[in-house]
């Protein structure tokens, strides 16, 4: 015969504490708290990896000197040295500020494509390809409503 009393050792863990003032950390915004700061196009794109129309981006031909930041929480994604016209009717780069974006399988549509997001937030942001210009063959296709352009 066993006895089944409770381990006298077991001490409960210290609950944590939290400071409400605290900056919220994007990657940790509730839905609710999303469709607040984002536009619903912005909202569509970004938290549910939509895609705006094409040619409808308001940075397809934009040619400035500058960078390309996450429209939902201002992480520099694109140098503007790296866009170039690809023709398919989307901002596109040929590299990504290193660590910026993190990049997923993506079956969706029946296709095979690998989606982009921001590393920060994990906002979608577009897709990338392998047929790039020099120097590193990949074509960044963006989502215009997904960045700000900041001409720093
Ligand atoms: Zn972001």
């Amino acid at each position: 015969m066993s006895d089944s009393a409770a381990d006298p050792d077991r001490t409960d863990p210290e609950p944590t504490e939290s400071d409400p003032t605290e900056t919220v950390d994007p990657s940790e915004l509730t839905d609710e708290e999303w469709r607040d700061r984002l536009s619903e196009e912005e909202y569509r794109i970004l938290r549910e990896a939509g895609t705006e129309a094409r040619f409808s981006g308001e940075y397809v031909d934009h040619d400035a000197d500058g960078v390309y930041r996450c429209g939902a929480c201002g992480t520099v994604l694109f140098d503007a040295d790296t866009k170039y016209d690809s023709g398919c009717g989307w901002p596109a780069f040929y590299a990504a500020e290193d660590d910026a974006v993190t990049t997923h399988r993506d079956t969706s549509h029946g296709m095979r494509r690998t989606e982009v997001r921001c590393a920060n937030c994990d906002s979608h942001l577009g897709h990338v390809f392998e047929d790039g210009p020099k120097p590193t063959g990949k074509r960044f296709c963006i989502n215009s409503v997904a960045m700000a352009f900041d001409d720093e």
